[in-house]
């Protein structure tokens, strides 16, 4: 509270600086905390809008710290990202993620997806591929029930690593999909060359089919062409009971968001066992 009193004084240069000593802190820490097991994969559930039922999951980075309290991925993220962490970070997830889902595929008797987010500084890094797969052998979960999530902006052509990447664990049976799509300029007219196997819609584009019919009629639009093209939709997002309605009566194969689930601790998912949907 004294620091927060004291930050609140100072002004722009003198607060960046803090911000970078915060920094330098907190990747300290994070270092210590992946070599330490504290960072772990919730899964959020990835259902049909047609009954609930549970077709996958999506594993998302979950720190814990000691003192701090839990710490958004949208800080420690882009965090590791820049000092180089976000390999051994991409790897504890995925490990984690892996070994969560096999458990529950066990417990539940049925087959899951399971998608991990993969930043491009990962997927362009030389043996990110090899990695994985390594990771899938120690762990024995099946190629092809994993996807990687990879944003748009990865694939606009410049990156040709990343698309070699893809290729590399495509061949092998991995799916991957186009996280966030409909923010920014989404390139519509590149849909048909990118290596996608699913398109996830970001909220942003969800937020308002319930609301605006021209939104409600892009909706419909894209969800024919992907269908079209033999890509699967994931609606990101869903809040609402109406959401939900809209994107089942329209055909939109699978959905997540708070409405259907949030992201829990695997372990509350193997002890509360499956819904009656899931059974
Ligand atoms: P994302 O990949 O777009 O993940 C979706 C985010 O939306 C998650 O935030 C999730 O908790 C949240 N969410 C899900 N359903 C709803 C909903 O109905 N309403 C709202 N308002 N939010 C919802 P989270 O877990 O805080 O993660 C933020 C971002 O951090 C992720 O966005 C992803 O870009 C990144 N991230 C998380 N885990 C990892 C990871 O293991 N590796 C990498 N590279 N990035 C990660
Ligand atoms: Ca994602
Ligand atoms: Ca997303
Ligand atoms: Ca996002």
């Amino acid at each position: 509270a004294d620091r927060a009193l004291y930050t609140a004084k100072l002004t722009g240069r003198d607060r960046c600086v803090l911000d970078d000593l915060d920094n330098v802190d907190l990747t300290r820490d994070l270092a210590r905390a992946l070599a330490a097991g504290e960072v772990r994969a919730w899964l959020q559930p990835i259902v049909s809008p047609q009954d609930g039922s549970v077709s996958g999951w999506e594993a998302l980075a979950r720190w814990e710290h000691p003192t701090r309290g839990p710490v958004p991925p949208n800080r420690f993220i882009p965090l590791a990202e820049s000092t180089g962490l976000i390999h051994e970070l991409g790897s504890a997830i995925l490990a984690d993620a892996c070994r969560a889902a096999n458990q529950i595929r066990l417990a539940w008797r049925r087959e899951f997806l399971l998608t991990v987010n993969v930043s491009g500084r990962q997927l362009t890094a030389p043996g990110y591929a090899e990695g994985l797969f390594e990771i899938l052998r120690e762990t024995g979960f099946p190629a092809d029930l994993l996807v990687v999530e990879v944003t748009e902006s990865l694939l606009d052509g410049t990156s040709l690593e990343a698309l070699r990447a893809l290729e590399a664990l495509r061949r092998r049976g991995v799916c991957v999909a186009i996280d966030d799509f409909g923010t920014g300029y989404s390139a519509f007219s590149r849909l048909d060359v990118l290596p996608a196997d699913y398109l996830k819609l970001d909220q942003e584009f969800i937020a308002g089919i319930t609301t605006s019919p021209r939104r409600a009629a892009m909706l419909q639009a894209l969800l024919q062409l992907a269908h079209a093209l033999g890509i699967a939709v994931i609606a990101e997002g869903v809040e609402t009971r109406e959401q939900g309605d809209m994107l089942a009566g329209f055909g939109c194969p699978l959905v997540q968001g708070y409405h259907f689930g949030r992201p829990v601790d695997p372990a509350d998912v193997l002890d509360q066992g499956p819904k009656a949907s899931d059974a």
